[in-house]
């Protein structure tokens, strides 16, 4: 039955499809560590569920399974015509990751039901208070970064991850789970523009590039500008100097121009990006990160 599942996540495009229960999840104390001391900016939502994040079983009701997925993004970076650039994972010319990923995934829960007679599952892709990575881990599929990304040894960090949450009582043989693979390297540390990794494994999410270009409803002022270089949406720093990703100059996907986005009107944006991750900042975002940057580039 495992062996089903797993050869059709492969047939899927996944990278990986791990198996755990849903326990209390590895790393609960450090996330507790984390709200406790407001690393999470504005993002308030973090902090609301903290009993269901402690206890996926609220999530969906007699839950027995957790299969944790990973789908790549491109390793290859997106430009505009003219230079800038947005974070690999909002794939711009594809539908939104969310909506993707979870219909790959409805597939995965197809055949589950149909090897399990009655079983209920519920899919999360980034839309439930759940510690993703902490299960991804746990079921084996890789380690922890000091950036904090979950690392799949011969991959690299450049996906998303998923999860299947399922009453069916999958009998699978727990996975040895990974030890870190960093060692004595420090790039991700040295190179985070804004300090917002704070030490290994220690993340301060409210002054990270990619909660400020994203989420974060202010306006980007001159010197978080400066920071962000040439990057309007989001920011791979810290995997690109990760060295088991692969090397990030290996090529480009490209974008309009930068003068053709700070033209568009929202029907257009629509058109061109409406359904991708971009829409998540949205135009008006998206623009005043532009204007900024450009400002705060070197003329
Ligand atoms: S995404 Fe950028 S700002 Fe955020 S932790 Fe990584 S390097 Fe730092
Ligand atoms: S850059 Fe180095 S320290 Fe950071 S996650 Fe990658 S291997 Fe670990």
């Amino acid at each position: 039955m495992i062996q089903e599942l797993k050869n059709k996540a492969k047939e899927l495009g996944f990278l990986s499809i791990g198996f755990s229960k849903p326990d209390k999840p590895a790393f609960m104390n450090k996330f507790l560590n984390f709200i406790k001391e407001k690393r999470y900016g504005e993002m308030k939502w973090l902090k609301r569920n903290v009993h269901i994040r402690e206890n996926p079983s609220l999530l969906l009701k007699d839950c027995r399974t957790i299969i944790s997925l990973a789908y790549p993004y491109p390793s290859l970076k997106w430009k505009t015509e003219d230079g800038f650039t947005v974070s690999r994972y909002s794939h711009p010319l594809e539908e939104d990751y969310h909506i993707r990923i979870k219909r790959l995934m409805g597939e995965i829960s197809g055949i589950i039901k149909s090897l399990f007679k009655g079983a209920r599952t519920r899919l999360c892709v980034d839309s439930a208070p759940i510690l993703e990575r902490s299960f991804a881990y746990r079921s084996g599929m890789g380690f922890f970064g000091k950036n904090n990304m979950l690392i799949i040894p011969g991959y690299g960090s450049y996906f998303y991850l998923g999860e299947i949450l399922t009453t069916a009582q999958i009998e699978f043989e727990p996975e040895r789970q990974m030890e870190s693979g960093c060692g004595s390297c420090t790039k991700c540390i040295e190179n985070c523009p804004t300090g917002a990794l704070i030490g290994p494994y220690l993340m301060d999410a409210g002054k990270c590039l990619s909660y400020l270009s994203i989420e974060w409803k202010g306006q980007i002022d001159h010197n978080t500008a400066k920071l962000m270089g040439n990057c309007f949406i989001g920011c791979d720093r810290c995997q690109e100097v990760c060295p088991f990703n692969p090397d990030s100059d290996q090529g480009e996907l490209v974008l309009p121009h930068s003068d053709d986005i700070l033209s568009m009107d929202e029907k257009r944006f629509n058109e061109l990006f409406g359904r991708s991750a971009l829409s998540r900042p949205g135009l008006s975002k998206i623009k005043q990160n532009l204007i900024a940057i450009k400002n705060a580039s070197p003329k």
